[in-house]
């Protein structure tokens, strides 16, 4: 048989030894190639690195021992439908019984008189000492499974870790020298080995400085790729062009002196980037990272106004119908002084002015320019939809659209209409929930940030408790009190499915719940419901009836759809808290705490939930966003934050998501390597790995 070398590109089943079998069972796991293989880490170590002498071993210590076999034999119990295996190691000091079961391979693989080592946790029944099923190898071969730091690694049917540490042993004896992909003077720099030495130790390491400094760096190849992903993103966005708004940084300021309230200082701050940016041609890409409450949508507005002013046209997006009409009607409002048109367009309405038209009669306007706001969700984005010259587009919770949209909107140009140069919007997106700046610094590295973590100032800070279901009563009194006074309560009953779409079931739940707080606890007080399958005209209704004081108390399933501002709604109770993440929780808990009246929620947990979970106190002792959004991410893993455009991230820069002077520097570095070869036509190896990273993200 001729056998190929070895490469880090080779199709797995190049490997001898490996059958189709096996190569279906790796696909599970991700993996094709050597590479693959060789990038499929441990999740931990087994620490067998210390060879006892048997006279020493006490039941529950991990052991690797050193000795020799004898009465080696295998029997099958009946009984228990199983092979058991059995043999004794003696060493200079004593002897220990090993035993295994349906472990066919051990006694074609032992023999009496063999020299072995063997790695297990040390057992114990009526006869003394034991190990059961320890791991062997024979003693004149280098340790790979015992008498090391042994890595465990993510295992599937039919791939154990015991398999896989001899093929990548095996590999990395074959393979050579592996090519680094970052430069030689960055490693140097940051005092990283190459990548042959970083490979042998995060698969074998000696010490437990090798796997940590093996971590390094990975999670640095990773960040670097992230880093360079991004910026590359970054520069293709800026090898466009948009719209100038010579004038923006004045119009904006024009517009702040118009609301009812002045600005804080960091979304001034927000404003004057936004403002600097859409100055120029250069297309703004620009994140707020903004808490609940911070008061993103008047930043928004100020940007939107600069756009009009100039004779442009601005789009709204938001995620649902019920948070489009409400940036409506606040816009409409904002904007009353001007002579802009305000249009909304959604799945079920369509508003021009305070006017109900037809959907020809909206595209119309678009088309004209005659709309110069326009609010929307989804629907905004259909292919039929043109502008006349669309030049910012706003992105209200951007987590819930995704790339494709993103781009839907960015070939809105103005070019569609005059034909003339081809510019792109300007974009400005905002989030639902503040992100940790960790997780910002890491992978929002594509766009600009604008962090609003100053909450606009008289708020008094909501004062939050975790309910027992023995204070339940004592809580309800206290909300009527409340209601006395009035003001006026959510009861949030939230929507676990993530469909988006609420079942039935759920929606009966929440009726019988409302109807009987009516009756009962409430029966004082006008309780209301909104949930997901309301007609729209009807969510409104009921919303209107809210934020007139008609209904006290607003029973709610999905919490989006109360995204209404009702500064005289000072009550709110969270029932199920415990199936919800922290960030989650603050964000409902954010619909409250908007008037002058002091705030108060309550957590609520299921019935069969008593106590409730300790985490959620962090909710009681917090008031920041940021700082939720940290805790959550360090209780919850960063997955959560990411939407369609950020999923299935490498998880080894995930692990160090909180080193940020390694992103720090991945930032630093990534810059400087494009600043020098833009293309990456001298770091080949750099580019195929980026375009392999990208595919990758891509396919998740
Ligand atoms: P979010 O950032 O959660 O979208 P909003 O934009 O809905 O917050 O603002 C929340 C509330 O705070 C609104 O009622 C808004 O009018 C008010 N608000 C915004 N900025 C300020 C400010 N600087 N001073 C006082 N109130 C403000
Ligand atoms: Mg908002």
């Amino acid at each position: 048989m001729i056998t190929t070398p070895l490469v880090f590109t080779s199709p797995i089943t190049d490997m001898p030894r490996i059958s189709d079998t096996h190569a279906k069972h790796l696909a599970r796991l991700g993996i094709h190639t050597v590479e693959d293989l060789l990038y499929h880490f441990p999740s931990r170590y087994d620490d067998f690195s210390k060879i006892y002498k048997i006279a020493a071993i006490e039941r529950d210590m991990q052991v690797t021992l050193a000795g020799t076999v004898s009465k080696l034999r295998s029997h099958r119990s009946f009984k228990k439908r199983m092979t058991v295996t059995s043999a004794t190691l003696t060493d200079d000091t004593a002897s220990v019984r090993l035993v295994w079961f349906n472990d066919r391979f051990v006694g074609q693989s032992l023999r009496d008189g063999m020299a072995i080592r063997v790695s297990g946790t040390v057992g114990a029944d009526f006869d003394g000492v034991i190990l059961t099923n320890p791991v062997f190898e024979r003693a004149a071969r280098p340790p790979v499974s015992t008498a090391r730091l042994v890595p465990i690694y993510p295992e599937t049917s039919g791939i154990t870790s015991r398999w896989l540490r001899w093929q990548v042993d095996e590999v990395l004896r074959t393979l050579g020298t592996v090519p680094d992909i970052i430069p030689k003077d960055v490693r140097t720099t940051l005092h990283l080995p190459d990548r042959t030495t970083a490979l042998r130790y995060i698969h074998f390491p000696r010490t437990p400085d090798h796997a940590t400094l093996a971590q390094k760096y990975f999670a640095f190849e990773e960040m670097l790729l992230v880093q360079l992903q991004a910026l590359r993103i970054k520069r293709q966005w800026h090898s466009e062009k948009a719209v100038v708004i010579p004038d923006a940084p004045e119009a904006a300021r024009t517009f702040a002196a118009t609301l009812p309230f002045t600005l804080t200082g960091a979304q001034q701050r927000a404003v004057d980037a936004i403002t600097r940016d859409i100055a120029t041609e250069t297309p703004m890409n620009r994140l707020i990272n903004g808490d609940v409450g911070s008061g993103k949508t008047a930043v928004a507005a100020a940007a939107a106004y600069a756009v009009a002013a100039a004779g442009y046209q601005v789009a709204i997006l938001a995620p649902t119908e019920v948070l489009a009409r409400q940036h409506y009607s606040a816009l409409a409002q904002m904007f009353a002084h001007t002579d802009f048109d305000c249009a909304l367009m959604t799945g079920a309405v369509k508003m021009y002015g305070d006017r109900k038209v037809t959907r020809p009669t909206i595209l119309k306007r678009l088309r004209s320019g005659d709309a110069r706001i326009i609010i929307g969700t989804h629907a905004l984005i259909g292919e039929d939809v043109h502008f006349h010259n669309l030049a910012l587009v706003v992105i209200d919770e951007q987590h819930r659209f995704g790339v494709a949209q993103r781009a839907a909107m960015q070939r809105k140009t103005r070019a569609v209409d005059d034909g003339s140069a081809s510019t792109i919007p300007h974009f400005l997106s905002m989030t639902a929930t503040p992100i940790p700046r960790s997780l910002a610094l890491a992978f929002f590295g594509d766009v600009d940030l604008s962090v609003l973590d100053e909450m606009p100032r008289g708020r008094k800070p909501i004062k939050t408790t975790v309910v027992g279901s023995l204070e339940r009563r004592k809580t309800y009194t206290f909300i009527k009190k409340q209601l006395a006074a009035g003001r006026q309560a959510y009861v949030i009953l939230p929507l676990v499915e993530t469909s988006g779409k609420e079942s039935m079931a759920h929606v009966k739940a929440a009726t019988a719940e409302a109807a009987e707080l009516q009756k009962t606890v409430f029966a004082d007080y006008s309780v209301g419901l909104v949930h997901g399958r309301m007609k729209a005209a009807d969510k409104d209704r009921v919303m209107r009836q809210f934020r007139d004081g008609a209904i006290d108390v607003l029973v709610a399933t999905a919490v989006v759809e109360v995204g209404v501002d009702v500064p005289n709604a000072t009550v709110m109770i969270i029932e199920g808290a415990e199936r919800f993440g922290l960030s989650q929780l603050h964000q409902f808990r954010g619909r409250i705490g908007r008037g002058s009246h002091q705030s108060y929620c309550f957590l609520f947990s299921s019935k069969n939930v008593d106590p409730p979970p300790e985490r959620l106190r962090i909710l009681a002792h917090n008031t920041s966003g940021f700082d939720i959004a940290e805790e959550d991410m360090k209780l919850r893993g960063p997955g959560q934050f990411f939407g369609t455009r950020q999923s299935g991230l490498p998880d080894i820069a995930m692990a160090n998501i909180t080193n940020v002077r390694l992103i720090e520097h991945a930032k630093t570095f990534a810059t400087r390597i494009l600043d020098d070869d833009p293309t990456l036509a001298e770091h080949a190896l750099l580019a195929k790995a980026l375009a392999k990273f990208e595919n990758d993200v891509h396919m998740e």
